[in-house]
């Protein structure tokens, strides 16, 4: 994805075409916008595909199929034309399920890499060979060759004192078939491990048993020295250990921050400041229930679903997007990776269905979100979907709300529902794009039916049967629906201090955060999140805790107001014809938020000292020229309420508040992001009321609160950085 341009995470853009004639309104863009949330990758099949099968099933079928009311009667048309099952068919037919497979010989290579480069005392040099040894290691086979990959994998952890990661694969080893002359050395790297972790009871039951084991070690000398060993390491058990963080992973620090005002009762994510407005213009959107100040937790939400962006898949885990350290692979496939035996084991549900058809679903190029469908799809499996039969929301409206569900739905249902009643724009589709989305839509049920999602044997020659249609029909509205109500997630990466060159001094230390960057790693949909309406000036910015997201008021808002999100364009760095074509092409709407009805400057436009402050007298709405440092100061008649104001005092308060900014500067610039939010925050509150925006400097500061904010969320320090400050 082409995301670099853009700011600080939107919702899946997918695509960020540079064009350079921005005109307002452009079908032919429009579409290829709305194509690439179903293929992003060029190189894929899908779209030629599809097209070919429009072709063929003719014009006249596909605007026929254009008026059909709902996704069922859509799903059963396409499928009911002989030649579009017989090409949806031969898709899955022609193409064998390919993933990466096990490699006994590849795992058995990386194995003694691994462990030459451990002998030569880089454990952490040996950790990414071993890693791949765990990786392509088939769990069966005449040799245990991931026992052992397990195995020669601990000891890099142990000597790094990575003591839970190490604690897991000697585990695992033992659980897939070490050889028995390991077992001794076994319980005695689980007792150093235990006492690592603090688990002092534990180590001492690990260390007895690898002595009683000691009468099985045939050599006197290695006996002599193993009951050495192991006496030094019970003496030990009295003075604690100490354990390395797992970097570079750095997970989120403590708990999530608390609600403002606490939990909204109907909406557990969101807080009680919000409330849901319906209008006809503006549809669902989240609004201000009582006032709002900056820095307010507005949504603490997990996903309904989130799918990691196939690039990640070596670095990050499938299931909670952590960095890894140590990962496992699943016993099937070795393209995927999980941080440890848990998330393997969360994410077996769905990814049973997902497996051997990876390499399928990346080679079609098909877009992440359609990947997110089919695992909002998977992971709640058959049972769930089906309860929901009957409770789906009807598809026709704008905004149509979720029918009031029965007591008999569970919550996890509800929230389902939730999703499947988001904006779709169903009555604006081209007929063409839902026809290829029907398409998406049927593939995807092929491979659900491929890999055992239906009970029944699947219907590849007949209808399809009652299970089929309602799972495809689901398939289809995610399909409409995430295109618009998809978020990027996204971490912060903390690029190395560049080296002092020979001869220079040392440079002065910088603040981390002037080499922050954002990088997405997956995407994900909000049931809450995207009730938000979007404004080229936001109210509020994201940060990602794992998949988790954390909204946060950007600036005060009054009872009432539109409390909006950015879905990417924002109006410091995009005028105001590039945000239009954008939004319109991109999401459907035309913005005429106030950035746009009043096309505000981009930031690198707006002069420090040129912006508006808002009239001291109460009531009185008008807004005048700030008083420039070099302006002579004295008193200016207010156009409206016909008071003079004192330009002295107006310069008084805004240099007040502007303390507060350079404090927070100050804060950052010492790497304490924690002492610079509530300074940021106060400057942001007392801005909004002395001024109107667009002001260069609350601009800068929003984004300061967002890298601030963020600090606390998905973040990696560059190894660099690492190895220079804790090693
Ligand atoms: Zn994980
Ligand atoms: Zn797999
Ligand atoms: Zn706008
Ligand atoms: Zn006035």
């Amino acid at each position: 994805m082409a995301v670099a341009q853009r700011g600080p995470g939107g919702r899946a853009a997918v695509v960020d075409l540079e064009v350079s004639d921005w005109s307002d309104l452009d079908p032919n863009f429009t579409r290829v916008c709305s194509s690439a949330t179903l293929q992003s990758d060029r190189r894929g099949f899908f779209l030629d595909l599809a097209e070919e099968v429009a072709d063929e099933a003719g014009l006249g079928f596909v605007e026929e199929f254009g008026r059909l009311p709902d996704d069922a009667r859509r799903l059963s048309a396409c499928h009911a034309h002989p030649r579009v099952r017989d090409r949806v068919r031969a898709m899955l037919a022609s193409v064998q399920p390919v993933y990466r497979d096990k490699a006994a010989d590849v795992s058995a290579q990386r194995r003694l890499e691994g462990e030459r480069v451990l002998r030569g005392s880089n454990a952490r040099g040996a950790l990414t060979a071993l890693s791949q040894a765990v990786m392509r290691a088939p769990a069966s086979g005449q040799e245990p060759l991931l026992a052992l990959a397990l195995w020669a994998r601990s000891e890099a952890l142990l000597q790094l004192r990575h003591f839970q990661p190490c604690l897991d694969d000697v585990q695992l080893s033992m659980r897939s078939g070490l050889p028995e002359d390991k077992r001794l050395d076994a319980f005695y790297r689980m007792g150093l491990c235990q006492h690592g972790l603090g688990d002092v009871k534990r180590a001492a039951a690990s260390l007895q048993v690898a002595a009683r084991l000691l009468d099985r070690v045939a050599s006197a000398a290695e006996r002599t020295a193993w009951t050495a060993t192991i006496q030094q390491a019970m003496g030990a058990l009295r003075v604690p250990r100490e354990g390395k963080p797992s970097l570079p992973v750095q997970a989120p620090a403590g708990p999530a921050p608390p609600l403002a005002a606490g939990q909204h009762p109907q909406m557990p994510a969101a807080s009680s400041l919000l409330r849901v407005s319906r209008s006809k213009a503006a549809g669902r959107q989240m609004v201000a229930a009582q006032p709002i100040r900056t820095g307010d937790t507005l949504v603490v939400e997990a996903p309904e679903a989130a799918c990691l962006l196939p690039d990640k898949f070596g670095t990050h885990c499938l299931h909670c997007f952590g960095r890894l350290l140590a990962p496992v692979a699943c016993a099937t496939c070795s393209g995927v990776a999980f941080c440890g035996r848990a998330c393997l084991s969360a994410a077996e549900p769905y990814h049973r269905h997902e497996c051997r058809h990876l390499g399928l679903l990346l080679g079609s190029g098909m877009s992440v979100l359609c990947h997110l469908a089919l695992r909002a799809v998977t992971q709640r499996g058959l049972a769930f979907l089906r309860g929901l039969r009957g409770h789906l929301p009807p598809e026709s409206g704008p905004d149509a709300a979720p029918a009031p569900a029965p007591a008999a739905l569970s919550d996890e249902q509800r929230r389902f529902l939730s999703v499947c009643a988001l904006e779709a724009h169903e009555d604006r589709r081209p007929a063409r794009d839902f026809f290829h989305r029907c398409i998406m839509a049927l593939f995807l049920l092929r491979i659900l039916q491929d890999s055992g999602f239906f009970p029944e044997a699947s219907s590849v020659e007949g209808d399809l049967n009652e299970d089929e249609i309602l799972v495809g029909s689901i398939l289809l509205r995610l399909l409409q629906i995430l295109q618009f109500n998809a978020h990027e997630v996204y971490e912060t990466v903390i690029l190395p201090r560049p080296a002092p060159k020979v001869g220079e001094a040392p440079q002065e230390p910088r603040s981390k955060f002037r080499s922050a960057r954002v990088v997405y790693i997956g995407v994900a949909v909000y049931p809450t999140v995207a009730l938000f309406n979007h404004d080229c000036y936001p109210a509020v910015t994201r940060h990602f805790r794992g998949k988790d997201i954390v909204v946060t008021a950007t600036r005060p808002l009054a009872e009432g107001d539109v409390v909006a999100e950015n879905y990417g364009p924002i109006f410091t760095k995009r005028t105001l014809a590039q945000r239009r074509r954008t939004l319109n092409s991109r999401y459907w709407f035309h913005c005429s938020c106030a950035a746009c009805a009043e096309d505000w400057p981009l930031m690198e436009q707006l002069a420090e000292d040129d912006f508006k402050f808002r009239c001291p007298a109460a009531g009185c709405e008008q807004t005048m020229r700030a008083p420039r440092a070099q302006d002579a100061v004295g008193q200016a008649r207010c156009p409206r309420c016909g008071r003079d104001v004192d330009l002295d005092a107006v310069r008084g308060r805004l240099q007040a508040a502007r303390a507060g900014f350079d404090a927070a500067l100050d804060a950052m610039e010492r790497d304490e992001p924690k002492a610079a939010l509530p300074w940021l925050c106060r400057f942001l509150d007392d801005m909004h009321a002395l001024t109107r925006p667009p002001v260069r400097s609350v601009h800068l500061a929003q984004e300061a609160l967002r890298t601030c904010l963020a600090d606390a969320g998905n973040l990696l320090l560059h190894l660099g950085d690492i190895e220079a400050g804790n090693e």
